[in-house]
């Protein structure tokens, strides 16, 4: 079943206490559709400019990712550029330059308006609910967001997280959303609010998920070399996203469990390099294989 994905496509430049690298491929929606697509295929609806490479293109036609609802106009690719401080972790957003992005509208193809999968991927909530309100009725609903959103467009997000199945945020959104300190008191609060799901993300310290009178903790893969962790939390959430849509149910909480450790797998691979370039690579025995190994060093073993 294809899950379509909606979000930022993006030129990046990411500064780690390392190394530095221009212009590489990156965005919200670049690094979910290739997580997701491991899975299932994928529609990916998004912008570019026309300094995107076309190349980029023809590797999506080759992995299952139809592009048909990405725009291509005149002007320059949305552009960000952060910065990584020692503990690989916090990052500094050095700039951001809209371009083509800044009077995008997510207008969807009618072949994509009854895909049962859908993943909003970080981009504004208002975006995010425009896209809901072209589809016909999908089966689960997965969206990340971030703390911009929070600060600058929280009633366009109130009005969203009631829509959707599974809310993915990470640890500081989670508090600066509800004010708890709490992480459980959080996830909780999230729920009530109106989604079905919600997943913490803790970085390096693995996730939480929240169901209705479910819980489960799942810790972060162990990785001696970190390259690039932009897009980490997209990837995790490209990868849940596209193992729950390949499972063509309205998934369980067991789903759910599986698709956070596939979630965690395809984000531990995407950061040991920059850029998509580990996903580019990646295979499904090498997914298969770490999901074991994670799986027995957590002692997950009765889950699948
Ligand atoms: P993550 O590391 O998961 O937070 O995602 C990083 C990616 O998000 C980068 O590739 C950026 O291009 C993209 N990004 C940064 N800021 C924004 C924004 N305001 N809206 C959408 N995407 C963004």
């Amino acid at each position: 079943m294809s899950v379509l994905i909606v979000g930022s496509i993006a030129l990046d430049t990411v500064k780690t206490p390392v190394e530095e690298h221009a212009n590489l491929l990156g965005g919200s929606a670049s690094y979910a559709a290739l997580g997701a697509s491991f899975f299932s295929p994928v529609r990916l609806v998004g912008i570019v400019g026309d300094d995107f490479p076309e190349a980029e293109f023809a590797f999506w036609k080759e992995r299952r990712i139809d592009a048909e609802g990405v725009q291509r106009v005149a002007g320059k690719t949305f552009h960000w550029s952060g910065e990584y401080a020692w503990d690989m972790n916090t990052r500094e957003t050095r700039s951001v330059a809209l371009n083509v992005f800044e009077h995008f509208r997510p207008e969807l193809p009618s072949s994509y308006r009854e895909t049962d999968f859908v993943l909003l991927a970080n981009i504004a909530p208002a975006l995010q609910a425009h896209v809901l309100d072209q589809m016909t009725r999908p089966r689960f609903i997965v969206a990340d967001t971030m703390d911009l959103w929070i600060e600058t467009t929280r009633t366009d997000l109130d009005a969203l997280i009631p829509r959707v199945d599974l809310l993915i945020l990470n640890d500081s959104e989670a508090r600066e959303l509800t004010k708890e300190t709490s992480l459980i008191k959080a996830g909780r609060k999230i729920r009530k609010s109106g989604p079905k799901y919600v997943a913490i993300k803790k970085g390096e310290h693995g996730a939480l998920l929240f169901g209705e009178n479910e819980f489960f903790s799942c810790g972060a893969f162990p990785l001696e070399d970190i390259h690039d962790p932009t897009g980490a939390g997209d990837t995790f959430a490209g990868g849940m996203a596209g193992y729950l849509a390949a499972a063509e149910r309205t998934p369980t909480f067991a789903d759910l469990r599986r698709a956070i450790i596939y979630g965690s797998v395809l984000a531990s691979f995407n950061v040991e390099a920059f850029s998509l370039e580990r996903l580019r690579t990646l295979t499904m025995d090498e997914i298969r294989a770490r999901y074991e190994m994670f799986k027995a060093m957590s002692a997950f073993e009765e889950i699948a």
